[in-house]
């Protein structure tokens, strides 16, 4: 199938690892050229290397903080710089911490919420008045299972992602005659840096082994295994295309079936 994604131009925040990463060498392979931030320069360095090479794509690398102003402006500004405009947005972070609601004081708080939600809500600022003038354009967010059914734990994660969750079903109705869609990919138990930090939390917290909490991660996931991300990144790479025009305002699992709702 030709998703029609050659040429398009692509931000794909924190995508020096795991599923941003996924994402980035998907859209690069399926032809589009891309900006990648995440904060440390020589993982990123290493990533655009790994994505340029292993695609002939173009990649431009910018180490950014995708939690403060500054930071946003640096990759927006940087897309621009490099190919004048962006047509595909995928919204990531790294995860806000885990931890029960009295380990977390507001500034924990306002940390999340600058990182999952400010981040969320700024990158797409950048680049709408572009996609609206051009009458194109993707904007998919990076956000969790934890939306449709929330994860014990994880209070921060719960309660900021139904907010990124609602930012999107909202905007996805105002921009729906310019062409732009904007969808929700919803990870599941996913096998990157992040599950592993999960893990460790719970273990701490239980005192076990961080191996026997990802196997009773493997046990709840009616496939009985992890995801990886390059499944992941499958979707998002569809939901980027031309083909999937008529699709918006959806939040997609992929999650080997964890979800035990009907819909
Ligand atoms: P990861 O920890 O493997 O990678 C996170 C990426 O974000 C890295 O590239 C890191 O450098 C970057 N990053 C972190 N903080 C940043 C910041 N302030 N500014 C810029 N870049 C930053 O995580 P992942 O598994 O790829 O997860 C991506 C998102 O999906 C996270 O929000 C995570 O909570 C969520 N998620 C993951 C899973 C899973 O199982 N992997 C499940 C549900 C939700």
């Amino acid at each position: 199938m030709d998703l029609g994604l050659r040429g398009r131009v692509a931000i794909v925040a924190a995508a020096s690892r795991g599923l941003g990463r996924a994402i980035a060498q998907e859209l690069a392979q399926e032809g589009a050229q891309l900006v990648i931030c995440a904060r440390g320069q020589e993982p990123l360095d290493a990533a655009r290397g790994e994505i340029a090479a292993s695609t002939g794509a173009a990649v431009h690398a910018v180490a950014a903080d995708l939690s403060t102003r500054e930071g946003i402006d640096r990759v927006v500004s940087s897309a621009q710089f490099a190919f004048g405009h962006v047509d595909i947005l995928v919204t990531n972070a790294g995860g806000p911490p885990a931890g029960p609601f009295e380990s977390h004081d507001w500034d924990a708080w306002q940390r999340a919420v600058d990182l999952t939600l400010r981040s969320a809500v700024e990158l797409t600022r950048a680049v709408l008045p572009g996609m609206r003038s051009r009458k194109w354009g993707r904007i998919i967010n990076v956000t969790s299972i934890t939306v449709k059914q929330p994860v014990d734990n994880l209070i921060l994660s719960n309660s900021i992602r139904a907010a990124v969750t609602g930012f999107a079903r909202t905007l996805a109705n105002e921009v729906a005659t310019d062409g732009i869609t904007v969808n929700n990919i919803l990870p599941g138990y996913t096998r990157t840096e992040r599950v592993e930090q999960l893990a460790q939390a719970n273990a701490k917290k239980e005192g076990v082994a961080p191996a026997e909490i990802l196997a009773r991660f493997e046990r709840e996931i009616p496939m009985h295994r992890l995801g990886e991300p390059k499944e992941f990144a499958a979707l998002a790479a569809f939901l980027a295309s031309e083909r999937a025009s008529y699709i918006t305002a959806q939040s997609i699992a992929v999650d080997g079936g964890w979800i035990k709702g009907l819909v």
